[in-house]
């Protein structure tokens, strides 16, 4: 164990954790920062043109932005540790942080571990992914004008896209494995009364067809077993999220879908000089713009909090 006790550790290498980063390192507190062995620069670094990221009129590639991001936190003196942190204690005093056997403690913690997309888990989807295969809607869609696309799911997220994503597309179907939506009625109404979105029930999407871009889908039908092909060049997949919290069981609150809880509009949880932001809390907007905010208001948040203990 190192005696050293830091001001802050954070937890996290997306745009929330990054930009926390660079607001604690400007702010004089030296901050660590856990990046992650296998994902480290967060969800960006999967995808290809970020869009909607303010500041860039002609876009910027995902891994080209969080590349950007982390240089400035180090160019202010925060430092960058390539690991996944395995274990907290965040009700110790200083909070104690582990990696394997690594013990690092820190008066405040910020946690930005974000979330990830639940998958089909088909070999043609990861391939595609950025390339006609998306899990976001806001992010994506533009891409889609007058084409032909599909959304699986049938939450009020599947609703939701679908719904957006008439603004662009010609005809969205939505494919869902059940034969009626789990979707809240309001969703489900407004979904259904949109003459461009079609509904095929009962039926699972088995394949995703194309070489460098997506062509089709192999759709099952679960009842009987039948294939047939849909011609899009478009699959949104809606099928939930899985915000990653398991690390924080036990000390931190969640929501009832593993979502940790924070003392809005704040960064505050339950715990005195923890913090949580980006889309580990958020299950509203899930955007790379708010998480940085977030991140942000987090690095600000721990900042006063230090700065009251004294
Ligand atoms: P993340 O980006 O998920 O980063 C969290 C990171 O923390 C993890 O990746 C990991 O490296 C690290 N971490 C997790 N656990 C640990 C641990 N135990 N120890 C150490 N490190 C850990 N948003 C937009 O605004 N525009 C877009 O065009 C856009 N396109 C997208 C395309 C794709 C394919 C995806 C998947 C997402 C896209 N998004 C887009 C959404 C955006 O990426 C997220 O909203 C944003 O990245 C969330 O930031 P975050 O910092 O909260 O978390």
């Amino acid at each position: 164990m190192s005696d050293d006790v830091r001001n802050v550790i954070i937890i996290g290498s997306g745009p929330a954790g990054y930009t926390a980063a660079i607001y604690a390192a400007r702010g004089d507190l030296k901050p660590l920062l856990f990046e992650g062995s296998v994902t480290a620069g967060g969800a960006l670094m999967n995808t290809t043109d970020v869009e909607n990221y303010p500041g860039f009129p002609d876009g910027v590639m995902g891994p080209d932005l969080m590349d950007g991001l982390r240089k400035q936190a180090e160019r202010f003196g925060a430092e960058l540790i390539t690991d996944d942190v395995t274990e907290v204690d965040l009700t110790a005093e200083p909070k104690i942080v582990k990696v394997g056997d690594d013990v690092y403690r820190a008066h405040a913690v910020i946690v930005a571990t974000g979330s990830g997309y639940r998958e089909l888990g088909l070999e043609n989807e990861k391939r595609l992914s950025g390339r006609g295969v998306s899990w976001c809607a806001t992010c994506d869609g533009f891409f889609f004008r007058e084409q032909d696309i599909a959304v699986v799911g049938g939450g009020d997220t599947a609703m939701e896209e679908a719904t957006f994503l008439t603004k662009f597309a010609r005809t969205v179907t939505v494919i869902h494995r059940r034969d009626s939506l789990r979707a809240s009625k309001i969703m489900q109404d407004r979904a259904r009364a949109n003459d461009k979105i079609r509904f095929v029930w009962n039926t699972e999407v088995a394949d995703v067809l194309g070489d460098d871009r997506v062509s089709g889908l192999v759709l099952r039908n679960r009842d009987t077993g039948e294939e047939s092909q849909l011609d899009v060049t478009g699959l949104f997949i809606a099928i939930g999220h899985l915000p990653r919290s398991e690390l924080f069981t036990g000390q931190l609150d969640t929501d009832a879908e593993g979502y940790l809880t924070v003392e809005s509009p704040t960064t505050r949880t339950k715990i005195p000089g923890v913090f949580a932001c980006g889309d580990v809390v958020d299950h509203v907007y899930r955007q790379a713009i708010t998480a940085a905010g977030s991140g942000c208001a987090a690095a600000i948040d721990a900042e006063r909090w230090l700065a009251d203990r004294g």
